[in-house]
């Protein structure tokens, strides 16, 4: 049965509330998610017909901000996944210390299988249904699985002409042409790669002789591969929903990300090298770090004893089922979880909702600095040293730090009644 990351992560969360010992009614108020809107809207198709598509936006927390969180675009979503990702999304930017609750929104869509006008008209009718929700102080969307910086494109001109100005805070992700922000797209797989290499040489892996398997080659697990690949390490396999490729002495990511935007985003065909039996063979190498970059729950009680990489860096959300992770810290297994290892794009998202305050252009030596030194490793640090002081493994330990960061505001601010 499939796993539901919204009880899954609640688990979690009750865990390292427990440990943080956070009085009962802050705990019963942030395992809640506080709107949740669902909407069925209809679109005209290329061939005349009409289609109904069904949609979120959830909100977990406003409280430490507007929320922030991506648009999913994909068949199989439902409102547990959206609640679960909202969820996240708060520990996430409180973990980052930056001024944001959690949020997330999808269309039930596969964009791949629709063309581009009619993803056109989607994205503008679902920003249509969601103007009354979505705004600069109240709440941000941003890129997710499916979506990309166009999709942001549409949602940004659709919001402005409704409002009758340009309104730039109101999207993150954006074309750079579009008030976007330089690095904002590598941001995620930039964070992933940096703290890959942190754990890598924190493990005594020479980053020339480590191997690395990567699932996923969209937006994440792309970038961080390329990143990974051009610090030295062997990329030995990458994986999406159509292939995995294999080559033991390192893949040439370059090549394949140029053949991939040949080939409608995917990896199968690319023929230079091995294919592996199925995509999820990635998981099972014998790597020094595995990526999990693509979707949530590939690592379950049913397959996680055939994992064998010493480390996991989480650039997906919810990757890792909290069964998994029990039988993986009981084996030793480092993992830097999700909320730790894929805030890069979040916190770039960051810079850009506040360039389009001030309108003043970040460089992007400035946004990779700033990432890296500001944000990236000062919060790795943390959650290490959180982790010995509780005794924990890391995933509760950034949980710890970002629930903390709320309760204490949310303590004195105090409640309103
Ligand atoms: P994307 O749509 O750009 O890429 C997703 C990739 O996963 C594609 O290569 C796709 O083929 C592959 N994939 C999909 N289903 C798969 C399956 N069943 N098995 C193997 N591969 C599969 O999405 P993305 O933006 O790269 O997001 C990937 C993950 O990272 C998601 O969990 C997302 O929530 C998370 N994330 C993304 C960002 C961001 O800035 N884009 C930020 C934080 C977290």
């Amino acid at each position: 049965m499939a796993v539901n990351i919204y009880k899954d992560n609640q688990k979690r969360f009750d865990i390292a509330a427990r440990i943080l010992g956070v009085d009962r009614d802050i705990q019963n108020l942030f395992r809640t998610t506080r709107r949740e809107l669902e909407v069925n809207f209809p679109v005209m198709m290329d061939n005349g017909q009409l289609r109904i598509f069904k949609s979120y936006r959830v909100q977990h927390t406003r409280s430490m901000g507007p929320s922030k969180g991506g648009i999913r675009y994909a068949e199989d979503i439902d409102i547990n996944e959206i609640k679960g990702l909202a969820f996240l999304m708060t520990w996430k930017c409180a973990l980052m210390k930056l001024p944001f609750g959690g949020a997330k929104g999808g269309v039930k869509v596969d964009p791949r299988k629709v063309s581009l006008s009619e993803l056109e008209r989607i994205t503008r009718r679902y920003t249509k249904e969601m103007f009354s929700i979505f705004d600069p102080e109240k709440d941000v969307p941003a890129p997710d699985v499916g979506t990309n910086e166009q999709v942001m494109a549409w949602l940004y001109d659709t919001y402005s002409v409704l409002k009758g100005f340009e309104v730039p805070g109101v999207v993150t992700g954006k074309p750079i042409e579009c008030n976007g922000i330089e690095g904002r797209t590598e941001a995620t797989g930039r964070g992933v790669s940096i703290l890959t290499r942190e754990a890598l040489q924190e493990h005594g892996i020479d980053l020339s002789k480590a191997k690395i398997a990567v699932q996923g080659f969209g937006n994440v697990g792309s970038v961080a591969a390329k990143l990974l690949a051009s610090q030295g390490c062997k990329v030995v396999s990458v994986s999406d929903i159509s292939a995995a490729l294999y080559d033991s002495s390192g893949l040439d990511i370059e090549d394949i990300i140029k053949y991939a935007e040949g080939n409608k985003g995917l990896i199968a065909g690319y023929g230079r090298v091995q294919e592996l039996s199925s995509p999820d063979q990635v998981l099972y190498l014998n790597v020094d770090a595995l990526l999990p970059s693509a979707i949530e729950n590939v690592i379950r009680a049913d397959n996680v004893d055939r994992v064998q990489a010493k480390i996991i860096v989480e650039g997906a959300n919810a990757p890792t089922t909290t069964e998994a992770d029990v039988k993986l810290q009981e084996r030793g297994v480092y993992v830097i979880p999700d909320i730790l290892a894929n805030t890069g794009g979040v916190t770039v998202s960051f810079f850009e909702w506040s360039q389009a305050r001030d309108m003043y252009k970040w460089k992007k030596e400035e946004v990779n600095r700033r990432l890296e030194q500001d944000f990236m490793l000062p919060a790795y640090e943390s959650v290490k040293g959180t982790a010995e002081e509780y005794g924990v493994d890391l995933r509760t330990a950034a949980l710890i730090l970002a629930i903390d960061t709320v309760q204490t505001k949310h303590k004195k601010t105090g409640n309103w009644t």
